[in-house]
C-alpha cells in the first residue's frame, strides 16, 4: 500500500466487519423470499423482494423507485454524494432461479442455514449477497458518502433480462454514473479475488433437417433411402474438427491470462468422467473463456422407447454457441449457418434459425477506475486481483456497456467455485463475502479520492 494513501483502510475494514452480523441478518431475510422470476412461479414473492430491497436502501437514505417496463420490478434508488464527487452506479438481481429437485438439497432453499462457514440457500449467493455487498458499503460509509451512489437492483436476471433494454432507455439518465459496479460474478478461489474483464457471447440456434415428405417403412426403402436423423447426426458432427475444435471458419478467438488452471481441477469441477478427454486446442482457459465453442442441447427425434421401424422424415436440434468475447453475435450467426447448411449429406435440407443471442464483454480494464478496483481488492484481501473470464454470457453486462459507453464497467462478485449458483445445495462462503463488502466500501472511498485528486476535479473540504 503507498504511504500516500489519504484512504483510511484499517478505519472502513473495521466498520465493515463490525456491521457484517446484521448485513447476514439481512441477507437471510432476502434468502427467504422465494422470488422465482421463471413464470410458473407465483410473481407476487418477486414484488415483495423488490419491496424488501427498496426498505433496505430507503433505511440507507437513498430515494427509491421500484420500476417495471413490461417485466418484473427493478428497484432504483440514488443518494447524492458530495458536490463534485463521482457517481458509482451499484448493480445485483434480486431474483432467483428455480430450486430444482428439493430432494436434492440438504437443508431446504429458502430457510438459510450455516455449515462449514457457508450460508445454504437460494439467492444466499446469485445474487441476493450482491445487494446486501451493495448495501453494507452504503451502511459502512452512513452520514458522509464519498461518492453519489445509484443502486439498481434487476427483478429478471435469471429470466435473461428482457426488459432492461427498455429500462436502461427510459431511466437511463438515472443510472447514468462515472463507474458501475456489476456484483454478479465471481472470485477466482477462496481468499484469490478476482476481477471479470471478459465474457462470452452466445447465440442458439435450431437447425432442421428434412430428406422425406412423411415416414416410411424402413424395411421398404431403408438403403436406397436416407433419414433425417442420420442426416441431422453428420450435420452435428460436421461442427468439430477431430480435435474436438469448433470448425466454423471466420469466428473471432482469443487467448486467456495466463492464470494457473490444471485438468485436474477441470474434471473435478465438471464430473467429467475416468477416461474422456478434453475436447479443441489451446490453454484451458482459452477454451473456456476466449474461443468459440459449440454445444447440442436437444434434439427432437423419436424417443428409444417409442421408436417403429420407420424412416424418420424429419428431426431437428438445438445448438448452442459460446462466441469469443469481442464477436458480433449476428456476424457469427451467419457464419455458423453456412457452416451447417454446407454440411448437409445427400441434399438433406437444412433449415437454421436464430433462437436467442447475446453479445459478450471485453473490459477496458486500464485507467484510474481499474486502478483503484485493484487496490481495493488488495486491501481487502491481501493480494491483488486476477482478471478472470467468464465462458457464459451474461447479456446485461453488454447492455451496460452499449447503454454508458463512457463508464468504467468493473464485474465484481461473490461467488467462488463451490458456490452451486442455479444448483442444488447453493451456498455463499461467510469468510469471502466479509471481503467482498470490505473491498466493496474501500473502493467507494478510492473512487471518491479520485474525484478529489484527479482531473482538476473541486471539492469541497468535508469531516
Ligand atoms: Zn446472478
Amino acid at each position: 500500500m503507498s504511504g500516500s494513501d489519504s484512504v483510511p483502510v484499517e478505519e472502513i475494514a473495521e466498520r465493515v466487519r463490525a456491521l457484517m452480523p446484521q448485513v447476514r441478518a439481512d441477507l437471510e431475510g432476502l434468502t427467504r423470499i422465494p422470488s422465482i422470476s421463471l413464470s410458473a412461479y407465483d410473481q407476487a414473492t418477486v414484488r415483495a423482494s423488490a419491496e424488501a430491497t427498496a426498505e433496505l436502501l430507503r433505511a440507507e437514505g437513498l430515494s427509491v423507485e421500484i420500476v417495471s417496463e413490461g417485466g418484473r420490478p427493478a428497484v432504483i434508488g440514488h443518494i447524492d454524494g458530495p458536490p463534485g464527487a463521482p457517481t458509482v452506479m451499484l448493480y445485483a438481481h434480486h431474483d432467483v432461479q428455480p430450486t430444482g429437485e428439493e430432494s436434492d438439497w440438504d437443508s431446504p432453499p429458502f430457510e438459510p442455514v450455516e455449515r462449514d462457514g457457508r450460508l445454504y440457500g437460494r439467492g444466499a449467493a446469485d445474487d441476493k449477497a450482491g445487494i446486501m455487498a451493495h448495501v453494507a458499503a452504503l451502511r459502512a460509509h452512513a452520514g458522509r458518502l464519498p461518492v453519489g451512489v445509484t443502486v439498481f437492483v434487476e427483478g429478471e436476471e435469471e429470466i435473461g433480462s428482457d426488459s432492461l433494454p427498455t429500462i436502461l432507455e427510459r431511466h437511463g439518465e438515472r443510472l447514468r454514473a462515472d463507474a458501475i459496479v456489476l456484483a454478479d460474478s465471481m472470485n477466482w478461489a477462496i481468499g484469490e479475488p478476482a476481477l471479470t474483464t471478459t465474457l462470452r457471447g452466445m447465440i442458439r440456434v435450431v437447425v432442421t433437417v428434412s430428406t422425406l415428405d412423411h415416414g416410411v417403412h424402413s424395411g421398404m426403402f431403408g438403403g436406397a433411402v436416407p433419414d433425417a436423423l442420420m442426416a441431422l447426426v453428420r450435420v452435428l458432427a460436421g461442427l468439430h474438427d477431430d480435435a474436438g475444435d469448433l470448425a466454423v471458419e471466420g469466428l473471432r478467438s482469443g487467448h486467456a491470462a495466463d492464470l494457473e488452471f490444471s485438468e485436474e481441477r477441470l474434471r473435478a469441477e465438471s464430473g467429467l468422467l475416468d477416461g474422456v478427454g478434453t475436447i479443441g486446442s489451446d490453454s484451458l482457459l482459452s477454451r473456456l473463456w476466449t474461443k468459440p465453442a459449440a454445444t447440442v442441447i436437444g434434439i427432437d427425434a423419436p424417443t428409444v422407447e417409442t421408436a417403429s421401424n420407420t424412416l424418420v422424415p424429419t428431426a431437428r436440434a438445438k445448438v448452442s454457441v459460446r462466441l469469443a468475447p469481442d464477436e458480433d453475435d449476428l456476424h457469427a450467426f451467419e457464419r455458423v449457418k453456412e457452416h451447417l447448411v454446407r454440411q448437409a449429406p445427400w441434399g438433406a435440407r437444412v433449415e437454421v434459425e436464430l433462437e436467442e443471442r447475446g453479445l459478450g464483454f471485453a473490459a477496458d480494464a486500464d485507467g484510474p477506475v481499474y486502478d483503484a478496483a485493484r487496490r481495493a481488492f488488495e486491501d481487502a484481501w491481501g493480494r491483488a486481483p486476477v482478471d478472470i473470464g467468464v465462458g457464459g454470457s451474461i447479456p446485461f453486462v453488454a447492455a451496460f456497456a452499449e447503454r454508458f459507453p463512457d463508464a468504467a464497467i468493473l464485474v465484481t462478485g461473490v461467488e467462488d467455485p463451490d458456490t452451486r449458483a442455479h444448483g442444488a445445495n447453493e451456498s455463499l462462503h461467510l469468510g469471502e463475502f466479509e471481503r467482498v463488502c470490505v473491498a466493496e466500501a474501500i473502493l467507494l472511498a478510492r473512487l471518491g479520492e479520485l474525484a478529489a485528486t484527479g482531473a482538476g476535479t473541486e471539492r469541497p473540504e468535508r469531516r
